[in-house]
């Protein structure tokens, strides 16, 4: 299955991904990036498989993140 990744560390807190898609995004008041919901972290970098039903949308969020640090892989 595919995953999203998330480059947490880069994230400049623009607040697209979340307008986007809710469903998986977050933004924190503690430090006003971006959070990828149920993601696992490792070495701050937070990984989701990316199910069938959120796909489309997820490369569009991806596109749309302007320091481009949402990947599909
Ligand atoms: S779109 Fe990218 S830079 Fe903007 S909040 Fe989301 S992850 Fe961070």
């Amino acid at each position: 299955m595919a995953k999203i990744i998330h480059y947490r560390d880069k994230c400049i807190g623009c607040g697209v991904c979340f307008e986007m898609q809710p469903e998986i995004w977050r933004m924190s008041k503690k430090d006003g990036k971006a959070t990828l919901l149920r993601g696992i972290e490792k070495k701050s970098i937070h990984i989701l498989p990316l199910h069938l039903s959120i796909e489309t949308l997820t490369i569009e969020v991806a596109k749309a993140c302007p320091v481009k640090i949402i990947k599909i892989v």
